[in-house]
């Protein structure tokens, strides 16, 4: 067990600037119109450090600063990007517990997840990008005696990239990968509520990248997200948030004609048919982490399984372990490395969810355990903390259909597998899904059957980079990760050309 100190502490491995600028053009600048907010760390729920509040002068600083830089960049090699993304790796990777203890401290997450998973994550996004620039390869088609097809990528030029609070670096990196390893240059708009970890990253990286290659303006989605969101001087938008905003982001890229990447909300169904229980314990157990995946991340995860669908034969047995196994979920100092569970990311997010757990009550749903705000007490008092929660109801309440965004599963229960997929199909959404079985015909048809552009069967929660990832329906428009990202962020030039 390790408890990193907290930053500003005695021994820290983080020490946060009491004020950050934006990012523009390799240099810290200042907000045009002057103005900051306060950035408050989950864990306490104590304000660290302010933040520039960025507008549309910001915004128009920051493309002046990519459109300078965007032309050289996009004229680099693919072999020259490359060993500036492994550069970045590796000075990501030399830098792992500082970063992931930044991370922890701006978004409340477990520093056993940061640690383990976020940032090494980042480092494989960047390193994979690097690879696949390399191995990305035009063409040349002899089309008849006189006339040779040259298929060309180019960089779209200058992006927009606007990223949401729950996966602060990872979601960045997400982005700025594979847009970088394309030869783009970046305005990069960091989520209000996690700024801080996302500009103590650039503080180590800055300087690897030619200036102007990437921008970071900060501030709220009105002021600084629409400017830039909106802004004809962008070639491309790619945003991660919620379904609403990601509405208005269509928009806004429709006046432009430009396109969009769109990764929203989820609601997703992880499915357990009753061969779970005829199979070895250890399969039994294994079946049991998938469903407390639902609490990874505080629940703040798009995929998160936050819903639970149960054959009808196994249910009160597996629910009974379910709740064993979720009450087993340790909470405490997110800086703890035995902590599993931290604190909700925001304090609005905190009130969003406790008033989800009393819409559940009021609209019959059983509580099977949790329900209630978690009080760590002493220096935790004032943090985000909610019990792991299991609601037991069914597929029509609004537990099971809107997005919480919290560690609360909603959890049914299903006759047979044309009941399972009819309940897992009947949402807004299609980002992830759960398949539980060992029977390889049950599990490839409800795989194939369940409208979700990733599920996992007989796993959870695993995002490698060369996985495609995005939704069907209301969850989003194209993928991320992946080689095929490449072509979102490139023009394909065919040059047809006789001799
Ligand atoms: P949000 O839409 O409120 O905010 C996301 C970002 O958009 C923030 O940076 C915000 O400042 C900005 N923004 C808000 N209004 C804007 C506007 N009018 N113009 C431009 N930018 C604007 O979402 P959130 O609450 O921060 O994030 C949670 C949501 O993100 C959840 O719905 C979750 O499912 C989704 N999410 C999806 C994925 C995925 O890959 N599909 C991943 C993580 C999170």
């Amino acid at each position: 067990m390790v408890v990193y100190a907290a930053p500003g502490q005695p021994d820290a491995l983080v020490s946060f600037q009491s004020r950050y600028e934006h990012y523009i053009g390799g240099a810290w600048v200042p907000p045009v119109q002057g103005r900051y907010f306060e950035n408050v760390t989950p864990v306490t729920g104590k304000p660290f450090c302010e933040i520039a509040r960025g507008t549309a002068e910001d915004i128009e600083a920051a493309l002046d600063a990519a459109h300078a830089a965007a032309p050289a960049w996009g004229r680099t090699s693919p072999a020259e990007r490359a060993v500036i993304l492994n550069r970045i790796a590796d000075r990501i990777e030399e830098n792992l517990e500082a970063i992931a203890v930044a991370e922890t401290w701006d978004n409340g997450k477990a520093v056993r997840e940061t640690l383990n998973a976020d940032i090494p994550l980042a480092v494989d996004h960047f390193r994979y990008f690097a690879g696949a620039i390399r191995a990305q390869e035009g063409g040349i088609s002899q089309i008849d005696e006189d006339l040779v097809a040259y298929h060309f990528h180019e960089p779209l030029g200058v992006v927009g990239q606007i990223i949401p609070w729950n996966f602060p670096i990872l979601m960045a990196t997400w982005k700025l990968a594979p847009a970088l390893a394309a030869g783009n240059a970046v305005v990069l708009k960091p989520a209000e509520q996690t700024p801080a970890s996302i500009l103590f990253l650039f503080e180590l990286i800055g300087d690897l990248l030619p200036p102007g290659v990437v921008n970071i303006v900060n501030g709220f989605g009105a002021e600084a997200g629409k400017p830039l969101a909106s802004n004809p001087r962008i070639r491309k938008i790619a945003f991660t948030g919620e379904t609403t905003t990601g509405r208005l982001i269509m928009q806004y890229a429709s006046e432009n004609i430009i396109p969009v990447t769109l990764e929203l909300g989820g609601k997703s169904p992880n499915i357990f048919f009753e061969d779970v229980r005829a199979r070895d314990d250890a399969y039994w157990d294994k079946a049991q982490e998938g469903f407390a995946m639902f609490a990874l991340n505080q629940g703040e995860v798009c995929t998160c399984p936050s819903r639970a669908l149960i054959q009808e034969s196994i249910a009160d047995d597996f629910l009974a372990a379910a709740v064993d196994r979720t009450e087993r979920i340790t909470r405490g100092n997110p800086l703890d490395t035995d902590t599993m569970m931290g604190a909700q990311a925001s304090n609005d997010q905190f009130e969003k969810i406790k008033s989800y757990l009393d819409i559940g009550r009021q609209e019959g749903a059983q509580v099977l355990t949790g329900g209630e705000v978690a009080d760590l007490g002493g220096e935790y008092a004032d943090g985000f903390y909610i019990q792991p929660t299991i609601f037991r109801g069914d597929n029509s309440m609004r537990v099971f259909q809107e997005e919480i965004f919290g560690p609360v599963v909603a959890a049914t229960t299903f006759r047979d597998f044309d009941d399972a997929i009819g309940i897992a199909n009947d949402t807004l959404y299609g980002l992830g899904a759960g398949v539980w079985s060992r029977d390889g015909n049950t599990a490839y048809r409800a795989g194939r059957a369940i409208q979700a552009g990733r599920v996992w069967v007989n796993n959870y929660h695993a995002y490698p980079a060369h996985a495609a990832f995005g939704g069907y329906k209301s969850s989003g428009i194209g993928r991320e990760n992946h080689l095929m990202m490449l072509d979102h962020y490139q023009q394909t030039k065919n040059l047809l050309v006789s001799y």
